[in-house]
């Protein structure tokens, strides 16, 4: 794997250590974190950023196809430092949003039986519900 300094280099961006921990936390982590989660998740070991730039960063990425922005209805966005489509499902119980690899929903427009008079471009599709978890907390808690 390319290093993160010379990945960001490529792409005209000047290399800045809180640059390199941003898309570094976004390439380990398949949370689909929003802003917040991630600055929470690097306060420690970098004292010195501040939520403005997190977002500031987020968005120079955004511009440059280092990372998609996925709304899925919050306040916030959240982000994926994998940038193909890819559908997501959001467990309305917990909040979390998880990558659903199945191939019958990826590119769904490629598989429909009738072409579209529209050029797509991109698609996001966000399916929600319960996630295994909660429903195996729902389950417990009606056995109790
Ligand atoms: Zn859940
Ligand atoms: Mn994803």
């Amino acid at each position: 794997m390319k290093e993160t300094a010379q990945i960001l280099r490529e792409k005209g961006l000047k290399v800045t250590p809180q640059r390199i921990a941003v898309y570094n936390m976004l390439l380990q982590t398949n949370s689909h974190p929003n802003a917040d989660m991630i600055y929470r998740a690097l306060e420690e070991t970098n004292p010195t950023m501040s939520l403005a730039t997190v977002y500031k960063t987020l968005d120079y990425f955004k511009h440059l196809g280092l990372v998609q922005e996925l709304n899925v209805g919050e306040g916030s966005a959240r982000y994926d430092a994998t940038v193909h489509c890819h559908p997501h499902a959001v467990c309305t119980c917990c909040g979390k949003v998880v990558d659903l690899e199945v191939e019958e929903l990826t590119n769904l427009h490629e598989k429909l039986s009738q072409p579209l008079d529209f050029a797509v471009s991109c698609e996001q599709l966000i399916l929600y519900g319960t996630c295994a978890e909660c429903q195996q907390e729902r389950t417990l808690a009606k056995t109790v």
